[in-house]
């Protein structure tokens, strides 16, 4: 009677830790998705399940980015920070353009283990997560463009979801490790990939440090801590989130098609200019390996210019070039775009 009495209290004490346990993880559950982006409490494949809406709980991040742009009208502006933030938008945009997609979704070109992680590191910066997570989902749009089940095309589901919407969706949430095996194979990657909030920790220390310190040694620059976190940290990194999304929605909108791929995609100069060279987005969906997109001189391709420029130097090596199929092609099919 003893032994059964025991049993029975050791199993109630054991059901109400299990209990409290589950209750503790409830209540931190939406605390550790904000910090490990490869924890979903439903699980990936149920996640990845759910309807294809948009969730207000996922665009939080979203507003939260917009309305911090409107700490401008406490903090005011300077030179200096809008310098800041328009050289952040450049920078960046390349680390966009030159690493995550060109490197870590096509790999033009080829870069040692240290470099391709710093690679990795820089591109969160970009406060667009991981490289992992962006790579998976580019390359299942080359696969399906425009089709049914491309998570961001403006033929299927329009020009906002395409831009936006589809980021606040948890079915696209999670990174889809099997199109990306050659890169999942580093767990430094996978790890930066996993903890993606580095990127916008990091952009905010180093803008609110810089305006503190300008702000200390020079205070005739007008600025402060504050005034270099809105305009570099919170403005520069929305206008960077646009303009990188509007190769997802506009470049297969607006343009002309040179080749025929089948899909949308168009090549627009007005977007070029915007992306450092992204917008020659049907030649890149033709020819997606090749690390240059502007196939002719006046076809402008800044991240190109800067590529070669690190390969010059041999920080990258073996950039893939246009294949001379590509001006064969053109010819024969005679669209000029
Ligand atoms: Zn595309
Ligand atoms: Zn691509």
């Amino acid at each position: 009677m003893a032994t059964m009495i025991s049993i029975v209290s050791s199993e109630n004490l054991g059901s109400s830790w299990i209990d409290e346990y589950a209750s503790v993880m409830r209540l931190l559950s939406p605390l550790i998705c904000f910090i490990d982006s490869d924890y979903f409490p439903r699980g990936i494949e149920a996640t990845r399940a759910m309807p294809e809406t948009m969730e207000w709980s996922r665009a939080i991040p979203f507003i939260i980015l917009h309305l911090g742009c409107l700490g401008v009208l406490w903090v005011g502006w300077s030179p200096v920070a809008v310098a800041v933030c328009a050289s952040l938008y450049v920078i960046r945009m390349f680390f966009i353009t030159g690493i995550y997609h060109r490197y870590f979704c096509h790999k033009a070109y080829k870069a040692n283990r240290t470099v391709q992680f710093l690679f990795a590191l820089l591109g969160l910066l970009c406060v667009q997560r991981g490289a992992l997570w962006w790579a998976a989902v580019h390359r299942h749009h080359h696969a399906h463009s425009d089709e049914e089940v491309d998570v961001h095309s403006p033929r299927q589901k329009g020009f906002l979801w395409a831009h936006i919407g589809w980021m606040t969706s948890s079915r696209n949430f999670p990174t889809d490790y099997k199109l990306i095996p050659d890169l999942a194979k580093y767990p430094e990657l996978v790890f930066l990939n996993r903890f993606d909030l580095i990127g916008p920790l990091l952009m905010a220390i180093m803008t609110y440090g810089l305006g503190a310190i300008l702000h200390a040694s020079d205070p005739g620059l007008h600025t402060s801590g504050p005034q270099m976190l809105i305009w570099g940290g919170f403005i520069s990194t929305v206008l960077l989130f646009h303009g990188t999304c509007c190769i997802n929605s506009m470049a297969h909108v607006w343009g002309k098609p040179r080749f025929d791929t089948g899909d949308d995609s168009k090549n627009s100069f007005l977007l070029a200019i915007i992306t450092l060279g992204e917008g020659w987005h049907n030649n890149h969906h033709r020819y997606q390996s090749s690390a240059r997109q502007g196939f002719y001189w006046w076809e402008i391709d800044p991240t190109y210019y800067v590529l070669r420029f690190l390969a010059s130097v041999g920080i990258i090596t073996g950039l893939k070039r246009v294949p001379e199929s590509a001006y064969r092609e053109e010819g024969r099919l005679g669209h000029g775009g």
